[in-house]
């Protein structure tokens, strides 16, 4: 069996670095590349993955696996071989579903339409993103053919990022959450809304940067294995478990938006940096699904980034690079500056309150488009109604609606956006089991100190990578399935005490 096993290692290591050398050919296109190698690009990435995909289908992996099921069998499920097998099988009986040539189509689409994307969304440009993303839901649609016998059109996509999760499972969560968050909403903003103008002062970029390191090197965030550089829709991405990379957006008129993509990055970055080094190359070396993942970026840029011991430390400091825009304004100010919660346009500004209602909307959007109840040509008036009806304001423009977030521009339609949010219900639901067994995080968090909340959460989630299901590993950490109730907790504790809310709306 030995000699099968690493037969097996081999095949996914070569698996593993097409699709490293592809990842870095991505953050290369989202970074650095000048506009002039955009086709090339799109060739060089469709090429490369078109090869990956080959390897990942290949029918000899297949016999492989086959012949590895009886020992898989006699190890223990949680080992890190048995682990391996069935991850490497289950990826490998998803990738055959999928033909090579479209995975070729797929690529080249996707890096031709983020490129053009890049240009549309300043220029508020979508009639020519229309036909590209047309295409866009012609693939979408295509993909989730390859899987027949699904409930929804979007459960493929959806299973692609968040293993074991359905719409109808979604939509139950989704709309029991947003029961509570909406009459949440509506005492808070009934509220004077808070102020946060002295976010909104002159602030170099360098220096925010700079700051932005020095956070999340303190998280531990380690910059020997990893590095931060700018980009249009900050993002993280990892090319092996000593490469794992950040990237962020500053604006000279808004200190939270670099500030807080930089925690958020950081917060999938610790993830991946955390896992167990053994698993290099291999499938076992990635998130758990789409929602950990999130859960991890959500909890070190909200649980931990927003909160008022956080800035007990660290408000000082920033008030020492910030003496003139920051040195008059006192922290309980600064405090609810950064947690102001408002109907905003924006999903990546927008506050822990009202977040969620961003990704219901484009996740029922989403499902409109697929269920073809929904044409793109009526996508921004959709949009715009949708928007109204949820936030009571209209976008003036499509930069700041439909076209605001890349994903639909650079992959697929479907399967991406409800990993947001069931990133927040789970970030809630680790963070209290965390607090359970260490108390003493709180205080460890108030003195600038991460190390304990950073350990407990790699001992339970991090180093495991993708050993096990959302829902296995939820069940190991927290000793519950997924559930809102944790998160209601948290919000209504928090803003209740920052809006004076009395407990209007309890968790329960
Ligand atoms: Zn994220």
């Amino acid at each position: 069996m030995d000699t099968k096993v690493r037969a097996l290692k081999s095949r996914l290591l070569e698996i593993n670095d097409l699709e490293s050398a592809n990842a870095l050919l991505g953050w290369d296109q989202s970074t650095y590349m000048p506009p002039g190698g955009a086709p090339a690009r799109a060739r060089q990435m469709a090429t490369l993955g078109k090869i990956a995909h080959e390897r990942k289908t290949d029918p000899e992996l297949g016999r492989l696996l086959d012949d590895l099921k009886a020992y898989e069998q006699i190890l223990a499920y949680d080992s890190d071989e048995a682990s391996l097998i069935r991850v490497a099988r289950r990826d490998y009986e998803r990738e055959a579903h999928v033909p090579a040539a479209f995975v070729e189509q797929l690529h080249h689409h996707g890096a031709t339409s983020y490129a053009a994307w890049t240009r549309a969304r300043p220029a508020n440009d979508f009639a020519t993103m229309e036909p590209l993303l047309e295409q866009t839901l012609v693939l979408s649609r295509q993909y989730a053919s390859f899987f027949p016998g699904y409930e929804h059109v979007a459960d493929p996509l959806i299973e692609r990022s968040d293993e074991g999760m359905t719409v109808t499972k979604i939509k139950a969560l989704f709309s029991a959450l947003r029961q509570k968050l909406v009459p949440l909403v509506q005492a808070i903003c009934s509220q004077p809304a808070a102020d946060d103008a002295c976010l909104h002062q002159t602030y170099s970029e360098e220096a925010q940067a700079a700051f932005g390191v020095a956070a999340i090197k303190r998280y531990g965030y380690d910059f020997e294995r990893g590095r931060q550089d700018k980009t249009h829709h900050p993002f993280m991405t990892k090319f092996s478990l000593g490469d794992v990379r950040i990237t962020t957006r500053f604006k000279t008129n808004d200190l939270g938006e670099g500030l807080f993509s930089t925690l958020h990055e950081a917060g999938h970055a610790l993830y991946e940096q955390n896992i167990d080094q053994n698993f290099e190359g291999t499938p076992l070396a990635g998130g758990a699904s789409s929602g950990v993942h999130e859960s991890s970026s959500r909890l070190w840029e909200n649980l931990v980034g927003r909160s008022l011991g956080f800035w007990e430390h660290a408000y000082p400091k920033l008030q020492a690079v910030f003496p003139a825009q920051l040195g008059a304004v006192s922290l309980d100010t600064f405090y609810r500056a950064i947690n102001k919660v408002q109907r905003s346009l924006i999903r990546t500004d927008a506050d822990e309150v009202t977040y969620n209602l961003h990704v219901m909307m484009r996740f029922d959007l989403e499902l409109d488009l697929l269920e073809g109840k929904l044409a793109i040509n009526d996508l921004p008036e959709a949009w715009r109604q949708r928007f109204k009806q949820d936030f009571g304001i209209t976008p003036p423009d499509d930069r700041d609606g439909v076209l605001q977030d890349v994903h639909w521009y650079a992959f697929l339609v479907g399967g991406v956006f409800q990993g947001y949010t069931l990133g927040n219900l789970i970030s809630a639901q680790l963070f209290e089991a965390a607090l359970a067994a260490r108390p003493e995080v709180p205080t460890d968090i108030a003195r600038g100190q991460f190390d304990t909340l950073r350990l407990w959460l790699s001992e339970h989630v991090y180093r495991h990578g993708h050993k096990f299901t959302t829902g296995e590993l939820l069940e190991r950490a927290t000793g519950k399935p997924l559930t809102i109730e944790p998160y209601l907790t948290y919000l209504n504790k928090k803003y209740g005490t920052l809006y004076a809310l009395e407990l209007r709306v309890d968790a329960e």
